[in-house]
This record gives structure tokens, C-alpha cells and sequence, in this order.
């Protein structure tokens, strides 16, 4: 098994899989795919259950997405996950996506229907929800949020699910301040009520090196880092560690490096912290139970990505 396909290969997808025991059925796409660890995840939880297929990365540019998508639907695919940069490109793409997947503007789980339609969804804010629940014991809408990097995709779906979920306080941050900002205008009517009980409003908007972040942060239970600091072992922390105390629960959603220095200074001073992997799991879950209609085995999918050679 090649460790990625191209829309080359989609286009002559028998002979390029012919080395394949089950039948290549399940991709993730990206541009660049190759880092992507669902097929090792996906894997552990088909080999579980004995389905016959095989789950691959095809990198796809930007330009390609249509054909490639026309092509999988074409070989029979069940369905796909999409990650950078398609999730915007695949909302459009499909014929039916979810009111939240909408909301969200974004789609990273297709189903390839009988009828040749595509549905897509989004999994990535209730795949969060899930990993605070299992790292915390805590639901998302009884907290008070701060959400590190409210500019990006991911920090986006974030923000929308706090919405969705309803919780207590949403403070968003962003190195960018107008982007923050225009999420903020948007979420508007979902904090339009007196829920709170004590000072600050419900949803704020604050920039990363604004001297009003600390404010901010002592008047919070939940810390999401959804910036791309942490990616580098050299990154530094998106807070300064004095911002931090034992009161604190603080979620990284990065998570390739094992640990992060926002992790790291969090449990230094006590607070519970953990990073992103058990929200790439959760998500994948997600997914999985959208093309097969059960949950997979979780363990068996943390698994899969514990074992990846990938991932040393
Ligand atoms: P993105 O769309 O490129 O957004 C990047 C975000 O990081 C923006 O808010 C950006 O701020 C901010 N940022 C970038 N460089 C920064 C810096 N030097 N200092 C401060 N802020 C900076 O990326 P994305 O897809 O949202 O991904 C963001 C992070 O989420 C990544 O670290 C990724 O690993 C993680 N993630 C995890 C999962 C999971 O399953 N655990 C899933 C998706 C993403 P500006 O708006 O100012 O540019």
C-alpha cells in the first residue's frame, strides 16, 4: 500500500490498488495528507469489525477536489474525511450537508450515497465536545470558555459548538482581533441572556497580546488552545504561564508533539490539562459512526494511532 494516492491514481484506481487484500473504500483527503493519522486509527477499528476495506491518504490540490470526488463516488467509495485545505471546498461540493455542518461552513465527513449524492457533515465540534467529557468528566455547556485562536478553521468550529452547546461564557482570542471580532458579532444571539450569574459579559472578544487577555483569563474554567502555537517544539505558550492557575482546565488541540509548553506550564501550576489527541479521536469516531450507523471501538482507535510509526 502506497502511504499516498494522488487523483492520478483515482483515475486508474484498480490497478493502483491492486496490491490491496480489501478494496480501498475510505480516504482521507488533504494537501499536503501524508502527516494524517486516520488511517491507522480508521484501520485498527475495521480490522476490529472485519469490514473488507481499506482506508488510504490521497493528497489532492485544491483545483482537484471535484474530479477526486467524482472519481471516489466513481469507484464505489463509502465515504471520505477531508482536512486542510477541503473543508470549505467540500461544503460546497456535496448535495446535502447538515444544518451544522453549515453553520459550521465547513465539512469534513462525506458519505458517498447510493442514489450518487454526497452528504457531508462536520465532526470536529461535537468530536471536542466528547474529548472534554472524557478527559475532564465535564460538559462543555456548564463552562466558562476561553478560546485561543478564534481566527482559524478549527477555532471556528470550536466557537460554534460553544454556541450550539449553549455554555456559560465564550471569551474569543485571536492574534487577529477583527476575526474575533466578526465571530463574536455572529455567535451574538446564541449568549443573548442573563445566564451568567457574576461579572462580565457573556461572549467577548479580545486580542492574543492585549493586556485585557489576563482579565479575561482569571474569569474562565476552560482553556482551548486552537492556535497553530504548539505545532513546533519552539512554539511558545499563545498565554503567559502567570495567566494560568490551579483552578484551570486547559485543552491543546494540538497534539503532534505529544505535549505542548502550554500543557506543560498548565500542570506545572497544577491545573488539569491534556492535548488534542483524544479530540482527533473523537472526531474519527464520529465519522466512523456516520458510514457504518454504530460507534467503532475507542479504544481500538486510540489504539491504532498509539501504535502508528507516524507518531514516534
Ligand atoms: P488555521 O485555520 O490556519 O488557523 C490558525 C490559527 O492560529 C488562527 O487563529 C491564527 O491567527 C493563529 N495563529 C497562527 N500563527 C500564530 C502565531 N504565531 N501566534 C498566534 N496565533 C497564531 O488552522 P486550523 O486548521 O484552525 O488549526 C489550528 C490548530 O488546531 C492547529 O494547531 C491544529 O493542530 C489544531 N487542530 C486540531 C484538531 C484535533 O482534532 N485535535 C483538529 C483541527 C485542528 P490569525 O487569525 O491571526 O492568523
Amino acid at each position: 500500500m502506497k502511504e499516498v494516492y494522488t487523483v492520478a491514481d483515482l483515475r486508474e484506481w484498480g490497478s493502483a490498488t491492486a496490491d490491496l487484500a480489501k478494496p480501498a473504500r475510505l480516504a482521507v483527503l488533504g494537501h499536503p495528507v501524508i502527516h494524517s493519522l486516520s488511517p491507522q486509527m480508521h484501520a485498527a477499528a475495521l480490522d476490529r469489525e472485519g469490514i473488507p476495506t481499506t482506508y488510504v491518504r490521497i493528497d489532492v490540490a485544491p483545483e482537484e477536489f471535484s474530479e477526486a470526488l467524482a472519481l471516489m463516488a466513481q469507484n464505489g467509495f463509502i465515504g471520505a474525511n477531508v482536512t486542510i485545505p477541503h473543508k470549505k471546498a467540500a461544503l460546497e461540493a456535496v448535495t446535502n450537508a447538515t444544518e451544522h455542518a453549515r453553520r459550521m461552513q465547513a465539512v469534513n465527513t462525506i458519505v458517498f450515497e447510493a442514489d450518487d449524492t454526497m452528504s457531508g457533515f462536520s465532526t470536529d465540534g461535537p468530536g471536542l465536545v466528547r474529548a472534554i467529557r472524557e478527559e475532564f468528566s465535564l460538559d462543555l455547556k456548564d463552562l466558562r470558555v476561553l478560546l485561543l485562536g478564534a481566527g482559524g478553521g478549527a477555532g471556528r468550529s470550536i466557537a460554534v459548538q460553544c454556541a450550539i452547546e449553549r455554555c456559560e461564557r465564550l471569551v474569543l482570542a485571536n492574534r487577529t482581533l477583527a476575526k474575533a471580532q466578526a465571530l463574536a458579532h455572529e455567535l451574538a444571539d446564541d449568549f443573548r441572556s442573563d445566564r451568567l450569574v457574576g461579572p462580565g459579559e457573556r461572549l467577548a472578544a479580545v486580542a492574543l497580546d492585549s493586556p485585557a487577555l489576563e482579565k479575561e483569563v482569571a474569569a474562565v474554567d476552560l482553556i482551548i488552545n486552537a492556535t497553530a502555537l504548539g505545532m513546533k517544539r519552539t512554539d511558545p505558550s499563545p498565554l503567559p504561564t502567570r495567566a494560568l492557575s490551579a483552578c484551570h482546565i486547559v485543552y491543546d488541540t494540538v497534539y503532534a508533539n505529544g505535549s505542548t509548553r502550554l500543557v506543560d506550564e498548565a500542570r506545572a501550576v497544577g491545573a488539569r490539562a491534556a492535548n488534542g489527541l483524544s479530540m482527533l479521536v473523537h472526531q474519527g469516531v464520529l465519522s466512523y459512526e456516520i458510514w457504518f450507523g454504530h460507534e467503532p471501538d475507542v479504544a481500538i482507535m486510540r489504539a491504532g494511532i498509539a501504535s502508528s510509526p507516524m507518531r514516534a
